[in-house]
C-alpha cells in the first residue's frame, strides 16, 4: 500500500478553498482512516486542529512532538485526566450528563477549552437540547474552563436534498444563539462540501482529506480531490483455463469461454473485501480486469482477456483510475470501511 502525503496536502488545500473562513479541525481518528495517523498529522501541518478518539492517539501526537490543539471526539476522563488535558491543549467533548462529575473537580487553575455536542437528530453522541442548554449555563464561566463551544453531527449530509439537514442546522443555531459560545462546528465532509455556507466557524472534515468523496453520486475527482492510498499487490501467477471451468470457493463463477487468468496476492486478510463480486474493477498495466470468482483470504482472481501481463505485474486494487468508492459501493459497503480495513501484514510505504 503506497500513501502519498502530497495528496493529503493537496486535498486539505482543496477544503480550505470550499470555506476559506473557517477553521479546519483535520479528523485523524482510526489511525488516520488507515493511513496511518502519524502520517496523515504531519501531511496536515496547515490544520488548524486534530481530532482523535480517545487518549491514547493524544500520547501517540504529542509523542510525536505534535501540539497543535486536539480534540478528542468520545473521551472517557476523570478530574485527573481533565487537569492533565488542559495543561497539554486537549479539548474534550462533552456529550453525556454523566461527564459532569469529573469536571466539577477540575483544577480551578485549569483553561481547558471544551466542547458540548449536541444530538440535534443524529441520534447518537450528543446532549439532548434541554440538557444542552442547561450544562451550557452551568459551564460557562465555570472555573478552570477557559471556553466553551458547541458542535453537532449531521445524520444526512451526504444527501443534501434530506430535510433532516436543514432541520438540524436550524435546530442547533436557534440552541447556539442563547448562549455565549467561541466556537460553533456542524460540518463532516459531506456538510462541508454540501452546505459550505453554514461552515460557522470551524469544520471537521474527515475522509475528504484522503481523497475520497464524501457524497453519494459525486466522485473524487468531480470535486478536484486526490487519492492518497493506493492499495497495490502483483500477479503471483497466470493460466489458461477452458470454456466452463469453475473459479474459486463454492464454484459461483464458471468461465463462458477459453480463458487466460491472473490470481493476485490479496484476500480478505489483507482487506479486500470478501463481498466484492465478479465483474469489480482491478487495474493491470493501466488496463481493467474484472475479478471472478469468491474473493478468498489470501488471493483473488481476475480475468486477463486479451490484455498483455506477466507474473510479478503491479495490480492496483484502489486508488487513482481505480476509485476507492466504486469498488465499496459494488461490495455493498462504504470508502470508510475499506479505508480502515487494511490490515497489518500489508505493507505501508510513504511518499
Ligand atoms: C468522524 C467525524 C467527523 C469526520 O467525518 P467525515 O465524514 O470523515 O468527514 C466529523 N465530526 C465528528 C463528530 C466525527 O465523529
Amino acid at each position: 500500500m503506497l500513501i502519498d502525503r502530497s495528496a493529503i496536502k493537496h486535498n486539505l488545500q482543496k477544503v480550505r478553498e470550499l470555506v476559506p473562513n473557517a477553521q479546519l479541525m483535520a479528523v485523524i481518528k482510526a489511525d488516520g482512516y488507515g493511513h496511518s495517523m502519524e502520517v496523515a498529522a504531519s501531511a496536515l501541518d496547515r490544520a488548524d486542529e486534530f481530532a482523535v478518539t480517545g487518549l491514547d492517539d493524544v500520547e501517540r501526537l504529542r509523542g510525536q512532538g505534535i501540539d497543535k490543539p486536539i480534540t478528542m471526539l468520545s473521551p472517557t476522563f476523570n478530574t485527573d485526566d481533565l487537569n492533565q488535558m488542559s495543561a497539554r491543549r486537549v479539548r474534550p467533548v462533552i456529550y453525556d450528563l454523566g461527564q459532569l462529575d469529573a469536571l466539577s473537580g477540575l483544577d480551578p487553575s485549569a483553561e481547558l477549552d471544551i466542547w458540548l455536542k449536541v444530538d440535534t437528530g443524529m441520534g447518537r453522541l450528543g446532549l439532548c437540547i434541554e440538557d444542552a442548554h442547561l450544562v451550557a449555563s452551568r459551564l460557562l464561566g465555570h472555573s478552570g474552563i477557559n471556553s466553551v463551544s458547541a458542535m453537532t453531527h449531521l445524520a444526512n449530509a451526504d444527501d443534501p436534498e434530506h430535510p433532516s439537514n436543514l432541520r438540524q442546522i436550524k435546530q442547533f443555531l436557534k440552541f447556539a444563539e442563547e448562549h455565549d459560545f467561541k466556537q460553533l462546528s456542524i460540518m463532516n465532509s459531506a456538510g462541508t462540501v454540501a452546505f459550505s455556507d453554514h461552515a460557522k466557524d470551524l469544520v471537521r472534515p474527515g475522509v475528504i482529506l484522503y481523497g475520497i468523496s464524501p457524497q453519494r453520486g459525486m466522485s473524487a475527482m468531480s470535486l478536484n480531490l486526490r487519492p492518497a492510498m493506493t492499495f497495490k499487490s502483483e500477479l503471483i501467477s497466470i493460466k489458461r483455463l477452458p470454456v466452463g471451468s469453475p473459479i474459486g470457493y463454492g464454484s459461483r463463477y464458471a468461465l463462458d469461454s477459453d480463458s487466460t487468468i491472473g490470481i493476485i496476492a490479496c484476500g480478505y486478510a489483507d482487506g479486500y473485501p470478501r463481498h466484492a463480486p465478479s465483474g469489480t474493477p482491478v487495474l493491470i498495466n493501466g488496463m481493467y480486469v474484472p475479478l471472478i470468482g469468491r474473493v478468498s483470504m489470501d488471493l483473488i482472481t481476475v480475468d486477463l482477456g486479451d490484455i498483455k501481463a506477466d507474473v510479478g505485474d503491479q495490480v492496483i486494487l484502489w486508488g487513482d483510475d481505480n476509485p476507492i468508492e466504486d469498488i465499496a459501493e459494488m461490495s455493498g459497503t462504504i470508502a470508510y470501511e475499506l479505508l480502515c480495513g487494511i490490515t497489518t501484514r500489508v505493507e505501508r510505504i510513504v511518499i
